[in-house]
């Protein structure tokens, strides 16, 4: 789960870690009252999405008026904010953050991600902080100084500030860094993260570390025990598809495709679109029915799977073990009607009750494409994307023609 800028903040105040002073904004009035509540001269509009690179978008301002202020709320609350994380559609800004023009001397980066190899945190820190730390870290991987926390003990004075020096934290500000670096740490620990990031995380002018950005995710699976941090999620950042699949206990995940798949298990999923690649098509998302899903959650997934208006085409990939295939075949069938199938079907299922499956398939009149094993299924489901695709341009070419000789006569 991700939360917005302001509300990791926040969190980051209660561990000590020092930040701006900012409010969180609805409307335009409201960033005015905010930034007179603040007080001084200069103000930073940020628009709160869940995604990073709004700077480079045009949804982070400095403005130095309470006139600019406004203006710069009023042109970025409701843009459709476009970031290298949002994709070409964007997100629609429905929340700001004013907060106090910071005094920037150096930006620096810190972050930390469960290291899987190591099986510990590892904290991350550069002193080449700001908007380009993804290109850092492609070109000169040796600026990005690693600490892996041992869990039993957490992170060290010694280890922080080792790393804080090596970021180029003047002697001053060491200890400051350092404690700062350790309430980040006790931050991501205590609230189950799976990644923390402050970059840039700030040198001021007066010789303070201050964390100027915040981003926290936090690990799904430990939800259940932080009902103050589910209190936080924002809807309105989230796929719908997979706000509804995640009612009905799914797994689903929008992908760019076109290639609609319903596969029980993931691991047959992931093969399942790496099949529907390798035969030249493009899957428009991965969906995990699970292992005891009942023929009414088969026709939800089926129907938030077809609510995509990209996917021209579906491939339903069943293993039957404790999930059966006529139970898979029920739910097929009942959504298919429901929803008056318009785009190609491909079922491929294998064992438990596959023949009593297939029959229902088969008795259902429905014109569904069945086949035998993935490569076929795969081959059929591209090529049945393909026919349709070319049906389409004939009928658009014979409608082009008709016009064309309207003309001549
Ligand atoms: P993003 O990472 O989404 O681009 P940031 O919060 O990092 O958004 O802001 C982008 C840049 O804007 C920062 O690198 C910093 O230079 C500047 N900035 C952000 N907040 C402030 C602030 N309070 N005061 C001064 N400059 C800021
Ligand atoms: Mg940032």
């Amino acid at each position: 789960m991700k939360i917005h800028e302001y509300q990791g903040k926040e969190i980051f105040r209660k561990y000590g870690v020092p930040t701006p002073r900012g409010f969180a904004c609805f409307s335009v009035d409201e960033a005015l009252a905010a930034a007179k509540k603040l007080g001084g001269k200069v103000w930073v509009v940020k628009a709160q999405i869940h995604a990073g690179g709004r700077g480079k978008g045009g949804g982070v301002k400095v403005a130095k008026s309470l006139e600019e202020v406004r203006a710069r709320a009023k042109q970025i609350l409701g843009m459709q904010l476009v970031t290298h994380q949002t994709g070409p559609q964007g997100q629609k800004v429905r929340r700001l953050l004013i907060e106090e023009g910071a005094d920037i001397a150096k930006e620096l980066y810190v972050g930390m991600v469960v290291d899987r190899g190591t099986q510990r945190v590892v904290l991350m820190a550069s002193s080449e902080g700001g908007m380009d730390i993804e290109e850092v870290a492609a070109n000169t991987p040796q600026k990005i100084h690693k600490v892996f926390v041992d869990p039993a003990v957490g992170l060290t004075d010694a280890d922080a500030r080792g790393v804080a020096k090596k970021i180029g934290i003047p002697e001053a500000a060491l200890a400051q860094a350092s404690q700062l670096l350790q309430g980040l740490y006790k931050c991501f620990w205590d609230t189950d993260a799976s990644l923390l990031e402050v970059n840039p995380l700030i040198l001021s002018g007066d010789g303070r570390v201050v964390a100027l950005d915040s981003k926290i995710n936090f690990d799904d699976n430990a939800l259940f025990r932080h009902p103050d941090l589910v209190a936080l999620r924002d809807l309105d950042e989230e796929d719908p598809l997979e706000i509804e699949a995640s009612e009905y206990d799914l797994s689903y995940i929008s992908l760019d495709g076109n290639i609609g798949c319903m596969v029980n298990g993931a691991g047959l999923a992931m093969a399942t679109m790496d099949t529907i690649k390798l035969f030249g098509g493009s899957p428009a998302n991965f969906l995990d029915v699970g292992g005891g899903a009942t023929a009414e959650k088969v026709t939800a997934a089926f129907k938030i799977m077809l609510s995509n208006p990209k996917v021209k085409a579906i491939l339903v990939n069943i293993f039957g073990g404790i999930m059966k295939c006529d139970t898979i075949a029920a739910g097929v069938v009942a959504a298919a009607r429901e929803v008056k199938l318009a785009v190609p079907l491909v079922v491929r299922m294998k064992g438990t009750n596959e023949v009593q499956g297939k029959k229902i398939l088969q008795d259902s009149g429905l014109p569904i494409i069945s086949a035998d094993n993935m490569a076929q299924a795969g081959q059929r489901v591209v090529a049945a994307l393909k026919k349709k695709a070319a049906k389409k341009k004939v009928v658009k070419k014979r409608a082009g023609r008709k016009i064309v000789k309207g003309k001549k006569k």
